[in-house]
């Protein structure tokens, strides 16, 4: 795993040209390896990061594949499986939009002799052959941990807290908020902190949250002191409405994905932190799982994930996350992630 080191985000000059992909010819041979992604809206990764990095690893290998994006439209999801099933992928690999729209894929694949891959997202009841995906109650525990560290900064006697949680739908979304509960629990129930409003964001939908948000903001006599948004995204829907107050940067904001946005806004002072997950990492294991797949050789997953729906498990890899504060916006550049010239623009 890339260890964090001290790189100054706007000022040092190392680091930040980001990956370029093999570019080798494709195998020949019948068959591809098939990925379908989410939609391009909820997050800047699916459709920059995840795309560039999965295509730059089958590229390496001469494995051809197939990755394309539903748009955030289940029926564009089905249409893009049944035309890869039909086409003859040998390996499908899926980031559900749900569960059950997920399951129909994952069935109709397995019917049809196709190897599964859930890629970062698991499709409960969907029992696909392997999960790749980050450690996500992992996650949730830096985002509570995160926030407590940027509330002790503060000076709110009992911080009032609000959770913007990610899509009821993604089963994600439950285990962030089973990480970041584990943390604040215990401190509603000492009276530390005092428990807000609580609310899911329908399909990620960054508008969505913004309105969420900004009745949470009202209800409460804009009373909130810290709010958990479950991404980057969603931390900037939160940030835009208190700025309306001239409160952003006094009420902390988490988030996730160390987006250029997201990054932008730590860097400002409005965004307390960010979770960085290495996407290259876990483009790299679904990539290496697929590519075995495909040429019909064992595939070893080292973990495996209970579906807490169907009782069976998954084989899986679990990779590490790392918590991102404003000292460590340098290190996601030098890893190569995000490029110096796209956080810094129109910093100096
Ligand atoms: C992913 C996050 C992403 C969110 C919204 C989750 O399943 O793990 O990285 O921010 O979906 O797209």
């Amino acid at each position: 795993l890339m260890a964090l080191s001290a790189v100054s985000a706007c000022t040092d000059d190392d680091g930040g040209t980001g990956s370029s992909s093999g570019g080798k010819a494709r195998g020949g041979g019948a068959g591809k390896v098939g990925v379908i992604l989410p939609d391009t809206t909820t997050s800047q990764r699916w459709g920059t990061d995840d795309p560039k990095l999965l295509k730059a690893a089958f590229d390496e290998a001469g494995v051809p594949v197939d990755i394309q994006n539903a748009e955030g439209d289940k029926a564009q999801f089905q249409r893009i499986a049944d035309s890869m099933i039909a086409g003859g992928v040998r390996v499908l690999m899926i980031v559900n939009l749900d569960s059950a729209t997920g399951k129909v894929v994952l069935d109709k694949a397995r019917a049809a002799d196709i190897k599964t891959i859930d890629y970062d997202r698991l499709t409960l009841n969907g029992a696909a052959d392997y999960y790749v995906s980050f450690d996500n109650e992992a996650v949730g525990v830096l985002q509570g941990n995160g926030l407590v560290q940027c509330l002790k900064d503060k000076d709110y006697p009992t911080p009032l807290v609000a959770d913007l949680n990610g899509s009821p739908t993604d089963n994600n979304a439950t285990l962030f908020k089973q990480g970041y509960d584990s943390v604040l629990q215990p401190l509603y129930d000492s009276g530390e902190y005092l428990k807000g409003p609580d609310q899911s964001v329908t399909d990620w939908d960054n508008d969505e949250a913004g309105v969420v948000f900004g009745e949470m903001w009202a209800q409460t006599g804009k009373k909130i002191n810290g709010v958990v948004a479950a991404n980057d995204g969603l931390g900037n829907a939160a940030i835009s409405v208190l700025k309306k107050d001239g409160m952003n940067g006094k009420v902390p904001v988490t988030g996730q994905d160390a987006t250029v946005q997201g990054l932008q806004n730590i860097l400002a002072g409005d965004q307390c932190m960010t979770v960085y997950k290495p996407i290259k990492q876990e483009a790299d294991a679904a990539a290496a799982l697929a590519i075995k797949l495909f040429r019909g050789e064992q595939a070893k997953a080292g973990d495996q994930v209970k579906d807490p729906e169907s009782g069976g498990y998954v084989p899986a890899v679990l990779l590490k996350p790392l918590p991102i504060f404003k000292k460590d916006v340098g290190s996601v550049i030098a890893d190569g992630f995000v490029e110096r010239k796209a956080v810094c623009a129109g910093r100096f």
